[in-house]
């Protein structure tokens, strides 16, 4: 085997990137180029053995708070329990008027921050905590696989890198 840059018999060859070009070249001139980082497959199989630890089993639990059935009824009693007005309790939560009588109506869906304001304004409960369990390798069910971990990891890597 010869050196692609120099010519040369190589006894060692070395895989560098000169000028983003993949080359073979002798030790030599291997100082010119960048040499050739890992094949990605090795990297994945650390990035699985990682998660797999971190996971335990291949199972993904989570834990969703999302809001009740009733969340108009419950804040519409609520604020008439606490003998508030439609307006006392938008200045309350910093909403209009119009957006708790919307709410109250079930025509606005409260954001998240607004729905725990209310909460602790009136003292009532908004959300519920839903128990998610995905079993990867179950055929069946799709929850979230190694692969698609796989994936978001290499996503996040590169917005991290460089
Ligand atoms: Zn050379």
């Amino acid at each position: 085997m010869q050196c692609e840059l120099c010519g040369k018999e190589i006894s060692s060859p070395r895989h560098v990137i000169i000028d983003g070009v993949k080359m073979v070249v002798c030790e030599a001139c291997a100082k010119y180029g960048k040499p050739i980082s890992p094949p990605p497959t090795q990297r994945i199989q650390k990035v699985a053995i990682r998660k797999k630890e971190k996971t335990g089993e291949e199972i993904f639990q989570s834990m969703r708070k999302v809001l009740v059935q009733d969340w108009a009824e419950r804040i519409r009693e609520g604020r008439i329990r606490k003998g508030l007005s439609r307006e006392e309790l938008g200045a309350k939560i910093g909403e209009p008027t119009v957006a708790v009588a919307k709410m109250e109506n079930r025509d606005l869906r409260p954001s998240d921050e607004t729905a725990r304001k209310i909460e602790k304004v009136l003292g009532i409960t908004l959300f519920e905590e839903i128990e998610e369990i995905h079993v990867s390798g179950s055929g069946s069910s799709r929850g979230l696989t190694l692969g698609d971990l796989i994936k978001l990891e290499k996503e996040g890597d590169e917005g991290v890198k460089d």
